[in-house]
């Protein structure tokens, strides 16, 4: 089967010709409909080979919807041919966390050597995906699939960020979206459907300042030296009640400290390699900062339930799977308008 892997350290994705993998017991096997492109596929491809914390090659792709293509032996309640969405932050599903649905947040995970696909074990973007446990899969029912494969982690990660910020946002209160790209987008839209506070969006790119509008962002301003006082501007003085940094960077993290809100919050969501300081006087008083990794199981079947209420529409850019290096450069790039999802 045809897939895209990164192979060397340094190097860009490649289209290859790997074997079809076939499932053993308890595995399933799925025909991959869509995968999508994440940052953080970029971000693992600049590491050097002493951060990789996985060996090479690596079929990328950590988002993958597909159809069940074959179930191994003992598997039981799924049918040939459903359709079905993979649930990629794979956990030890026995620790403490795991038991919560939480196996982003797997205890184990590492020492048992549990990888999510494509960020360590075979990912999605390849004509097909071998999925260690049916646990892994939520059914996609008569959802387009193409839209939704951004849900399992450009909407399942902000989701899991905003719920936890939920009891700052209530009405009259302002959350504050930096980086409307793929994360970002679907968060402004999650935004709105999930809390009654207003959404000010900020990029460097005036395209995504226009999509985070189109999504309904209440507000769209530029992400630079003045982004902070217009901020203040709009909240009256006060600044945001919550901040989701979806880039993460050195800038955006300064950002987020001067745009945050006496007893706000503030979510570090992007690898940018941006940090904050939080001793006594760093930031507004009590103002508690996180980074969120991904989310959990039953967040994923929330996410997938708010996309079939319409809640949320994720755009999408779609490229064939010999285009998927194209769609790679595009999103580096910064040019990929929403999420890129490949069709392989
Ligand atoms: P993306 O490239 O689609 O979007 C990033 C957006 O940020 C773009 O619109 C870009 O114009 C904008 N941007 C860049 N610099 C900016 C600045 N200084 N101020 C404001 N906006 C700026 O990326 P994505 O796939 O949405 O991923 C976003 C980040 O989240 C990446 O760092 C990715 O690695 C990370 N990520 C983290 C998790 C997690 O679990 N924590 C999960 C998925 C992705
Ligand atoms: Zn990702
Ligand atoms: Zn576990």
């Amino acid at each position: 089967m045809k897939a895209v892997q990164y192979r060397t350290v340094g190097g860009h994705p490649e289209v290859v010709t790997v074997p079809d993998p076939e499932p053993g017991p308890g595995q399933v096997l799925l025909k991959v409909t869509a995968a999508g492109a994440c940052h953080s596929d970029i971000a693992v491809m600049s590491w050097p080979a002493d951060r990789l914390p996985f060996p090479l090659p690596l079929t990328l792709g950590h988002e993958g919807v597909g159809t069940i293509a074959a179930l191994g032996a003992g598997v039981t309640g799924f049918t040939e041919g459903e359709s079905v969405a993979v649930y990629g932050p794979w956990g030890c599903g026995s620790c403490a966390k795991c038991a919560e649905g939480k196996e982003n947040y797997c205890l184990r995970a590492r020492e048992l050597g549990i990888a999510p696909p494509g960020l360590g074990a075979p990912g999605a973007m390849a004509e097909y995906l071998l999925v260690d446990d049916p646990r892994h899969l939520v059914p996609l029912g008569d959802l387009d699939p193409v839209r939704a494969v951004p849900l399992t982690d450009a909407g399942l990660t902000p989701y899991h960020a905003i719920k936890s910020a939920l009891p700052k946002l209530v009405p009259g209160s302002t959350a504050v979206v930096i980086g409307a790209g793929g994360l970002g987008h679907v968060a402004v839209q999650l935004l709105r459907a999930m809390t009654a506070a207003r959404v000010i969006a900020l990029d460097i790119s005036e395209e995504k300042l226009e999509l985070a509008r189109a999504v309904g962002a209440h507000e769209a301003v530029r992400s630079d030296g003045s982004a902070a006082g217009k901020v203040r501007e709009l909240t009256g003085g006060l600044g945001a009640q919550a901040v989701f940094d979806f880039v993460g960077a050195p800038p955006t993290t300064a950002l987020a400290g001067q745009l945050v809100a006496v007893e706000g919050e503030i979510s570090v969501v992007g690898l940018g390699g941006g940090t904050l300081a939080v001793g006594f006087g760093a930031l507004p008083y009590d103002v508690r900062v996180s980074s969120p990794y991904w989310g959990s199981r039953s967040e994923l079947i929330e996410v997938l339930d708010l996309a079939r209420a319409g809640a949320i529409d994720v755009h999408v850019e779609t490229y064939g799977i010999d285009e998927a290096p194209l769609a790679y450069e595009r999103l580096h790039a910064g040019r990929i308008d929403g999420r890129a999802v490949v069709l392989p």
